[in-house]
């Protein structure tokens, strides 16, 4: 398997979980969550809004963008460089709205929180106050915590457009821990995506990576990598 365990001490374990950074500090004083990709399964969803977006708009599939690309990254870096590219008859405002709109509508019918993460988002703020920082627009963030009762359990939000560059700059995961009143040290962030894990470590912040977008060997720069919510909480909340 390419998950890691939580016991450190454990014979036999492999080269990649030695590797794979220190454990877990026993006093974390705070846990900061990426959304999509790892409250919500989000990214076909935006996959989906982005090229139908661009079909009713007339373009098709060749755009000349991929949005493989763009994973992790915010709308706003897509269709900006979608105008650069195509110069459409639309503004870039009006280019976000449509994507936006498109992804609320069908994350409200479809639900696509993942399977045992408000399990593990009920556990975890038992123990510390927990954020979002998403590089999504406030609305989507706003739309998919209303789901399944999450928003109860989040302390601070901070949305792409809060701060001057999105991951993999450290500017969100700062602002959040600014607004957390927590050290950067302090905090730990779950991450599905390269840009995401890049911007938590350059915070100086510890990063767990849950293979829900790439697979283990991509998220090799993350303090620890998981393929499971189960994993997270014996990583973060086994017993001292
Ligand atoms: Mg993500």
């Amino acid at each position: 398997m390419d998950g890691v365990t939580s016991d450190r001490s454990a014979p036999g374990r492999r080269r990649d979980e030695a590797e794979a950074g220190p454990g877990p500090p026993p006093d974390f004083r705070a846990v900061i969550l990426d959304m999509d990709g790892v409250i919500v399964d989000s990214e076909p969803l935006h996959e989906r809004a982005f090229y139908e977006v661009l079909e009713e708009l007339g373009y098709g599939r060749n755009t000349g963008l991929r949005f493989a690309d763009y994973v992790g990254r915010s709308d706003f870096e897509l269709w900006a460089d979608f105008v650069a590219l195509r110069q459409p008859a639309q503004s870039l405002d009006q280019l976000l709205a449509l994507k936006r709109d498109r992804v609320i509508k069908v994350m409200r019918r479809e639900q696509p929180i993942f399977a045992g993460l408000p399990e593990l988002v009920k556990r975890l703020a038992a123990r510390a106050p927990l954020a979002v920082a998403s590089g999504s627009d406030r609305a989507v963030i706003d739309a998919v915590l209303a789901l399944k009762g999450l928003r109860g359990f989040f302390s601070v939000i901070v949305s792409a457009s809060e701060v001057a560059r999105g991951k993999p700059a450290p500017d969100i995961f700062l602002r959040t821990a600014g607004l957390l009143d927590v050290p950067p040290r302090d905090c730990w962030v779950i991450e599905d995506s390269k840009p995401g894990v890049a911007a938590a470590l350059a915070a100086g912040m510890r990063v767990i990576a849950i293979t829900n977008t790439h697979p283990a060997h991509e998220l090799r720069q993350a303090t620890q990598v998981v393929r499971t919510y189960a994993e997270i909480e014996r990583l973060l909340l086994r017993p001292r």
